[in-house]
């Protein structure tokens, strides 16, 4: 049977007043588990292997439950005993890396979003005909190394935090640095501000700003804390540190929040909107929290670099809510909107337009 079916299937038979919110003990689970709990859902944290001790420290975001798990196929092997829960699962970003986007894509237990994004987000290049074909800017794709005409970053595909990506300005700096035994993409590196916009897209809410069937917010923003990029300057010109063999690297460590010109937050919705609308053409939408990962020139032109297409960790920040979500309601983290979502989905009978 189709795994839509089956979902849906599952779906039915749940008892929709035991709905249980799961998800794995990582990345962002303490807002997802706190927002949930505000909600009025039982939680459930997913340990694969993942140290817990920590939630003691946090006693209102500890999840009711824990499932404990060897590996990540077990979570596929042991998926009866979560449906048997009414679980509904909250993916994030470290949920779908480590498990796998193949394995993810599989799990039959009811997902909140439509899985069938991760076809399109999971692939740098698919990424860019989604966004490219939505009439958003991204960094210019440098397809021949020798045609390096300007500073740029070397990207390897699947290289997680931007580990190994280099920087070079010219072909010979290119030659210097590129491992050729594995896959990379050629990227412009954009000189500006970074800001990753957390949006909110709900296809069954009528009201706000409305986009397609349903409604766009716009919650919070953050920027990340990168190491040893964000600090190396204070070691002086990266061609002196070259020498020292000292080479940027982008791996995330923390995240600090931010807000923007007001007078971009126009081209914010926009962008956010025909985000939606295409992937609504490509796919059937994108459903719920989303992030665009983007770069402001001093132009105040936005380059989008990536997108997340569910609950990032910037958003931790927010647990009480941010400058943006506190003029829609008070104290709405990303964690707490994806369970009103689904209480209000359940509600009104709608779960399976937004569960997968
Ligand atoms: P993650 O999956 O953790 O988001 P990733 O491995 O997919 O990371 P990117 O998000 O594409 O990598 O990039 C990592 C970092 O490199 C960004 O946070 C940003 O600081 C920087 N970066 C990416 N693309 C560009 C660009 N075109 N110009 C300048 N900086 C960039």
């Amino acid at each position: 049977m189709a795994l839509r079916n089956k979902i849906s299937e599952i779906l039915d038979s749940y008892d929709k007043s035991k709905i249980a919110i799961a998800t794995l003990c990582s990345h962002s689970s303490l807002q997802i588990f706190y927002g949930a709990r505000r909600e009025g859902f039982r939680t459930i944290g997913l340990a694969v292997n993942q140290k817990t001790k920590f939630y003691d420290a946090f006693p209102l975001a500890k999840p009711d439950e824990f499932i404990r798990f060897e590996s990540y196929d077990e979570i596929l092997e042991r998926a009866d005993e979560l449906v048997d829960r009414n679980i509904i699962i909250i993916p994030h970003g470290s949920f779908v890396e480590y498990m796998g986007t193949e394995k993810f894509e599989k799990l039959p237990v009811p997902t909140f979003g439509n899985r069938a994004v991760l076809q399109w987000e999971s692939d740098r290049e698919k990424q860019r005909e989604w966004l490219v074909s939505a009439g958003v800017e991204m960094p210019k794709k440098i397809s021949d190394a020798k045609e390096i005409d300007r500073p740029v970053l070397v990207k390897y595909h699947g290289a997680k935090g931007g580990r190994g990506f280099f920087i070079a300005k010219d072909y010979p700096d290119f030659k210097l640095g590129i491992d050729e035994s594995q896959p990379y993409t050629i990227q412009e590196y954009v000189l500006g501000t970074r800001y990753y916009l957390h949006y909110f897209y709900s296809p069954i809410k009528k009201d706000g700003y409305r986009v397609a069937e349903g409604s766009l917010e716009l919650l919070s923003m953050d920027r990340r804390d990168e190491s040893n990029i964000d600090e190396m300057y204070k070691l002086g010109a990266q061609e002196e540190l070259k020498k020292l063999g000292l080479y940027p690297t982008f791996v995330v460590t923390g995240n600090v929040p931010v807000v923007i010109r007001e007078s971009l937050l126009p081209k914010i919705f926009d962008m956010g909107e025909r985000v939606i609308n295409r992937s609504i053409e490509l796919f059937g939408g994108m459903i719920g929290p989303f992030c665009l990962e983007t770069i402001v020139t001093d132009k105040l032109e936005f380059k989008v670099f990536e997108i997340s297409s569910r609950i990032v960790a910037g958003t931790n920040p927010f647990i009480s809510g941010s400058p943006y979500s506190d003029l829609i309601e008070p104290e709405l983290s990303t964690g707490r909107r994806i369970s009103r979502e689904i209480k209000i989905a359940r509600d009104r009978g709608l779960l399976h337009k937004i569960v997968s």
